[in-house]
Order: structure tokens, then C-alpha cells, then sequence
């Protein structure tokens, strides 16, 4: 499986065109300083130019659960992190599974968000046969095997029904050729849009062996630990079609951390002792891609000690902050954060978009957040990277702490039609 192996390792960081010019006379390039060419040169003032960043993993908690966030706050706490697409999971109060809900989230995205927004399909093995019916709606299917929020778990022993299924609803509407063209798990192996999971490293070999067996390509969400990634980098070696994402907040917590945060640690999978992160760190290029899973909650319900962490404001500055102290590269998070999530989903072109950050220190939770969550579990922590300006399509959507998109203005994204014979 080089497809999904090589996004982390690409030492490019450029696959993906230029994001165009933020102003006259500019010729920006993604990942690079402005002026110097020189990427992540520390200790110097000026621009960090990016392209606008992808986050395949985000709870936007619309419709339902609006005292925590909605699409409008959601996709504006998205462009004030520097991302200007996200994917946004099922597991709202009425969980996604059936078409009607999802027509009726569909409507909802499209008159609120504020950046290009994408959604999953969701199931607990009973709805199969709506599987057909959404595949140009939505961009994967996403299954819970672990608890987490909303009481929404798949038993293991419906996982290869589920993954056949799903295969074979995208090879009846031709979503097959969706993935023509890019370098992606499921052009290789004929799949249509992948299934993502939360599974940990108990049920994760029933995962890889139903990924295996049916040819569907599943994206192991947050994977937190070494015995997961293990797991996942020999199943690749085996040629199963597997990609996995990480959060920042695996990256950059531990176990030490939750004990600190108490209730306010929570989050499934739990932060892992240090080892685990330092494993993490010392594979990242088995890891695909990096994942918010921004699961905003307010600091009350925290206190309650529900599970999850808003990330998208906190996610990039980290990034960039580790990149100075020589954790990782700039192509690492171009290639974590831009392509390979767009690769992995088949999301196509969607127009040009540029990220501007000022080259600054600063400390995390400093200042507002856009996001209706107002907390972050690295508050404290050092920061680089300020987003001044974010740009899509040729417009400022976002400047100097204020969204200055209208709700709707982003685009809720919809898989293309797939065209015969595309697949090559
Ligand atoms: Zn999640």
C-alpha cells in the first residue's frame, strides 16, 4: 500500500499547485517564508504563507447540541486555525443514518457554514440499505467501535457486512471513479469513499482483518499509542488498505496531562503515558494525516467530565511550534494537513485558498476563541504561528481575529459525479 504510506514520507510538499497569489506581485509558495523561500528559518519576523488546510475530522455539533457550537462558530473557529476545509462527523444528538437526516444536516450546513464543509454517514449496522442512496452526498462512512460521545457503537461482528456493503454501494453509483487520478488507497484497491473508525488497539485487528478481507479502505481515526500504530504499519506492509490520522492532542499531552487536567482531560482514546507520545513522534511518517477531532464541549460539561476537545484554533500553531523546535518539517504539515486528507478523500479541486500567519511566539488560550467551546486543554502552552488572513477562492474570509465570511458562504462539498472510465 504505497498510496497511504507515502503521505507521510512525500518530501516534497508540493503536490498539490501553488495557492496563488495573495496580492500584486506575489508568488507565494506553500510552506515557505515569503521574501526568503527559506521554510521554518526561526527566530526571524515576517509571513508564514500556507495553503488553506484540511481537516477530515471534526464534531461541529449541528444539529442538536448548538449550546456547544454550531456550523457558523464551528467553520469560523476552522479559518481562524488556518483551515479552510473540514469533514464533519454523524454523531449528532439524532445520529446520521439515514438519508432524510442527512438531507435535513445538508440544508442546515449549507445556509450557516462559513468554510468549505464536507460530511460522513454514519451506522450501527442497521441501515445498510441507505448506503446507496448517500454516496453523493457524503465523503465516508464513519464507525464507532470504542465508546465515546452519544452512545454510538457498532458491534465488531457486523464490521465485514458493513464494509461489504459500503464497497459495494460506491461500485453500484460509480463512486469508484471518484478516486480517478489520485494517489489514494482507494484508486488502488477499487474502493469508493473510505470508512473511517474509532478503534483502538482491542478491536483494531478485527478492523485491519475486514479491511483485508473485503478490499474496503477504512482511515483508523486518532490513533493514540504504539501498540496501534504497530499494528497499522504491518497491516500496510501486507498490503491492507489502511491510512490513520493523529491529534494534536496525542502529539502533544500525555497521561501526566489528564491527570493535571482532571475532568477537563477527558477524551477518548485517553492521553497515553509518555512512551506512547514518544512513539508517536518517532513514526510520524507512518501517520497519514493530523486530525483535530475538534469535539467542543463547554467548560461546564467539562467539569462533568465529557469526552473531547476543541482543537481547530490550537491545532496549526502547535504544529508550527514544533517545527521550530525540529519535531517535524513544514512539508510534514503541508503534506499531514493539506494533501493527504484531500488525497485519502478524493476531495478534489476546491478553488484557491491561502493562509498568512505572523512568524510569533505566543502563549496558547491568550486571547478568545471563536469556537462556542471558549476553553482548550493547552492553555499555556507556546504557540507559533498567528493566522492574520485567510483567502479562498480569491476573497478574505477571515482577518485579523474576525470571520469575515457570511454564513453560507462556504461551500458544502459534494462528491463529484463520477465519470465513466475515469479510473485509470
Ligand atoms: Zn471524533
Amino acid at each position: 500500500m504505497s498510496g497511504s504510506g507515502a503521505a507521510g514520507q512525500d518530501p516534497t510538499g508540493d503536490q498539490d499547485p501553488a495557492p496563488g497569489s495573495p496580492g500584486p506581485g506575489q508568488a507565494p509558495v506553500p510552506g515557505q517564508r515569503n521574501g526568503s523561500g527559506t521554510p521554518g528559518l526561526p527566530g526571524t519576523s515576517g509571513r508564514i504563507l500556507l495553503p488553506g488546510l484540511v481537516d477530515l475530522h471534526v464534531h461541529l455539533r449541528d444539529p442538536g447540541q448548538t449550546h456547544k457550537e454550531d456550523f457558523t462558530t464551528g467553520t469560523g473557529a476552522a479559518l481562524a486555525g488556518g483551515f479552510t476545509t473540514v469533514l464533519d462527523m454523524p454523531n449528532n444528538a439524532t445520529p446520521v443514518t439515514t438519508r432524510e437526516v442527512l438531507g435535513r444536516k445538508l440544508d442546515l450546513a449549507g445556509a450557516r457554514v462559513v468554510c468549505d464543509t464536507g460530511l460522513y454517514f454514519g451506522s450501527l449496522g442497521d441501515n445498510l440499505s441507505e448506503f446507496e442512496a448517500v454516496q453523493d452526498l457524503v465523503w465516508g462512512l464513519k464507525l464507532y467501535l470504542n465508546t465515546t460521545t452519544g452512545g454510538y457503537l457498532l458491534d465488531p461482528d457486523f464490521l465485514v457486512s458493513v464494509l461489504r456493503a459500503w464497497r459495494d454501494a460506491g461500485a453500484r453509483t460509480g463512486h469508484r471513479a471518484v478516486a480517478a487520478g489520485a494517489r489514494t488507497a482507494c484508486a488502488e484497491t477499487g474502493g469508493g469513499h473510505p470508512v473511517l473508525l474509532h478503534a483502538e488497539a482491542d478491536v483494531l485487528p478485527t478492523v485491519l482483518r475486514a479491511a483485508g478481507e473485503t478490499g474496503q479502505p477504512v482511515h483508523v481515526c486518532h490513533v493514540c499509542c504504539r501498540a496501534e500504530l504497530e499494528q497499522i504499519i504491518a497491516a500496510r506492509a501486507a498490503g491492507i488498505p489502511v491510512t490513520c490520522g493523529v491529534t494534536p492532542h496525542h502529539l502533544f499531552l500525555s497521561a501526566e496531562d489528564a491527570d493535571r487536567l482532571g475532568p477537563h482531560g477527558e477524551v477518548r482514546p485517553a492521553l497515553r503515558p509518555r512512551a506512547d507520545v514518544d512513539y508517536l513522534w518517532e513514526n510520524l511518517a507512518a501517520i497519514d494525516v493530523v486530525e483535530s477531532d475538534h469535539a467542543p464541549h463547554t467548560p461546564a460539561e467539562k467539569d462533568q467530565g465529557v469526552f473531547g476537545f476543541p482543537g481547530l484554533e490550537t491545532t496549526l500553531p502547535l504544529l508550527l511550534w514544533a517545527e521550530r523546535q525540529g519535531m517535524l518539517r513544514r512539508e510534514d504539515i503541508v503534506a499531514k494537513c493539506h494533501e493527504a486528507p484531500a488525497r485519502i478523500l478524493g476531495l478534489g479541486d476546491r478553488g484557491e485558498s491561502v493562509v498568512e500567519l505572523d512568524e510569533v511566539e505566543f502563549e496558547l488560550g491568550d486571547r478568545e476563541l471563536v469556537s462556542r467551546a471558549a476553553w482548550t486543554p493547552f492553555a499555556g502552552r507556546a504557540g507559533y504561528g498567528r493566522v492574520r488572513r485567510v483567502s479562498v477562492r480569491g476573497r478574505v474570509v477571515f482577518e485579523d481575529g474576525v470571520v469575515l465570511a457570511e454564513p453560507g458562504e462556504g461551500f458544502v462539498l459534494r462528491p463529484a459525479a463520477p465519470v465513466a472510465g475515469a479510473r485509470s
